[in-house]
């Protein structure tokens, strides 16, 4: 800074000036380029920051890790994994009480009832054989005879 005034431009664009130090520091700056650039940089300074919209300061910063972010054990029932979990676990449980496992009474009654078939329908096979080697027989029998 070449100027030797050493004029106090914050003070000025702030109005923390007596009147007669303001009409003076005024009166310089008509006079010095570089006390001009300078006001004219703290005033361009001044009036951005008046372009700023007002936010309230938040009363406390919060960090994610806080407990206060951590949610209630209610709230965990509706994360999807959670909720996941209990449904599969819920078709477990319903699952193994709707469906008893194999009745296994069930199952060697219907076993019998095949068997049964099996050996009514190989006694009737069987009847027939037998009847077809009698008649057989009996041609052959009488055959000899004539
Ligand atoms: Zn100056």
């Amino acid at each position: 800074m070449n100027c030797s005034q050493n004029i106090d431009w914050k003070a000025y664009v702030l109005g923390e000036m007596s009147e007669s130090e303001k009409r003076s520091a005024s009166a310089h700056a008509a006079s010095c380029q570089e006390c001009r650039e300078e006001l004219a940089g703290l005033q361009i300074t001044l009036s951005t920051l008046a372009t700023l919209r007002e936010e309230e300061v938040p009363r406390r910063i919060a960090f994610v890790s806080d407990p206060v972010f951590e949610p209630k054990w209610w709230q965990r029932l509706f994360t999807p994994t959670f909720a996941s979990a209990c449904v599969l676990a819920a078709a477990i449980v319903f699952h193994a009480y709707a469906n008893k496992g194999p009745d296994e009474a069930a199952i060697q009654a219907r076993i019998d009832k095949a068997v049964d078939k099996q050996m009514q329908d190989r006694m009737v096979l069987f009847e027939q054989k037998d009847r077809q080697f009698a008649q057989a027989y009996m041609a052959a029998v009488n055959l000899v005879r004539e």
